[in-house]
């Protein structure tokens, strides 16, 4: 399923990169009714030094789901904070964005990396 010549990493649990963002993830519960089976939190990104969000933003890995590469790490909508890249708004997905698939980011392979990560924050 995933093309290894375009994803290296299926998980960033496993990028060699992932130990110099992880301090920087933190886990946000938005909903406490969700199911076990649908979590509801979000991986929210803190405030990163700009040399860790310089290879925060650098990280690429395969979607769980269809293995096209990603970047897990992603900006949140421009604000006015967002001149200084290094003090934009961030979280963390593991699977493709909303506008190339839906299916990906809704599908149980990138569920199960969600709880991968937030069991390992
Ligand atoms: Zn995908």
């Amino acid at each position: 399923m995933t093309n290894p010549n375009t994803a290296h990493h299926t998980s960033v649990l496993t990028h060699p990169d992932w130990p110099t963002v992880a301090p920087y993830i933190r886990v946000e519960y938005y909903n406490r009714d969700g199911s076990a089976r649908d979590p509801r939190f979000r991986l929210e990104v803190l405030t990163m030094p700009e040399d860790v969000a310089e290879v925060a933003l650098k990280l690429e890995i395969g979607c769980p789901s269809c293995g096209r590469t990603i970047h897990p790490i992603r900006a949140r909508a421009l604000s006015k904070r967002s001149r200084a890249p290094h003090k934009r708004h961030y979280y963390l997905a593991v699977a493709c964005p909303l506008d190339v698939s839906v299916a990906c980011s809704r599908g149980y392979a990138a569920r199960d990396e969600y709880l991968k990560i937030r069991a390992a924050l």
